[in-house]
């Protein structure tokens, strides 16, 4: 049979609770044999902020997931380097993984960007999609074509990267909202002292 893997992008600045609930429910929801994390290169759509190194959003990503069986990480967009492009991604995944399935999981606002990708057939020939629920974003498939993308309903959890830096610039917990390693990584490199955004 041919292995079913999950692959999670995001920026992973830092990666948290949200991010991995939506992992664990998809491969349980798919049967996935494993869920790839693939922490981005420079993000274009996130040119208007400075993006934490790539080393340290990796090792956070590595950090939170090592202690899954199921759960790994990919460097393909990091070392690639510049902007992230999913067609990309996804190739050079089937490259290393020959003659898998592969599900990219999105939460319900990256869905809703999925139309502006480049590309739409290269990528539903690429992947299945997996759109997830998020709080305080409107799940839809918005007309894509039938069969390419699936919808998911997970626990909800109003946690999101941008949150947790503000906190972390204001002195305010992260305790719970991001697996313990990552909060103590935050505070070992210093992550996130300044307002960004
Ligand atoms: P930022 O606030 O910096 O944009 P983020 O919390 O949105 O960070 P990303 O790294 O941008 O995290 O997201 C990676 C992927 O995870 C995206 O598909 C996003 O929709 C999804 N995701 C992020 N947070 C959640 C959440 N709380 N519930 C469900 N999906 C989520
Ligand atoms: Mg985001």
């Amino acid at each position: 049979m041919k292995r079913k893997i999950g692959v999670m992008g995001g920026t992973f600045d830092p990666i948290h609770h949200g991010h991995l609930v939506a992992a664990s429910e998809v491969a349980d929801r798919f049967g996935l044999d494993e869920v790839v994390f693939v922490p981005t290169g420079q993000p274009w759509q996130k040119s208007e902020r400075e993006v934490s190194a790539a080393e340290d959003r990796y090792l956070m990503t590595v950090v939170a997931t090592a202690s899954n069986p199921r759960f790994t990480v990919s460097r393909v967009d990091i070392d690639r380097g510049g902007a992230t492009y999913t067609t990309d991604t996804l190739t050079d995944l089937h490259r290393q993984r020959p003659g898998s399935e592969l599900y990219f999981i999105t939460g319900a606002d990256a869905l809703a960007q999925i139309l502006s990708w480049q590309k739409l057939d290269e990528l539903f020939d690429l992947a299945h999609f997996v759109g997830v629920t998020r709080p305080g974003y409107e799940l839809d498939d918005h007309h894509l074509p039938d069969g390419s993308v699936t919808l998911v309903e997970v626990p909800a959890m109003a946690i999101s990267s941008t949150d947790c830096r503000r906190r972390v610039a204001d002195g305010r917990p992260v305790w719970y909202l991001v697996p313990d390693g990552v909060v103590q990584y935050i505070s070992k490199r210093g992550l996130y002292q300044e307002p960004s955004s």
